[in-house]
């Protein structure tokens, strides 16, 4: 074993919490893992509400989404 990630902590992307990460488990989890998904909930939720909204939020927002659909394409594809 020389893999050095076991402890590897993110923090969630809606409340700031340290998430602990699974290496090897492909898709880093972006949000609290132990509050039954309310935190992607909530996130996708303000997410939608912004969409709508004109101006920076909206931007945001559609920001966020891309970065997240990138980031699963980027996982998904293998490393080499
Ligand atoms: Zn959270």
């Amino acid at each position: 074993m020389d893999e050095t990630t076991d402890l590897l902590v993110r923090p969630c992307a809606h409340c700031g919490r340290p998430v602990a990460q699974k290496p090897g488990a492909g898709r880093p989890f972006r949000y609290c893992q132990d509050n039954d998904g309310a935190c992607i909930k909530e996130a996708r939720n303000s997410r939608q509400r912004q969409r709508h909204a004109p101006g920076l939020p909206g931007q945001v927002a559609r920001t966020w989404e891309m970065v997240e659909r990138m980031e699963q394409l980027a996982t998904r594809s293998p490393k080499r």
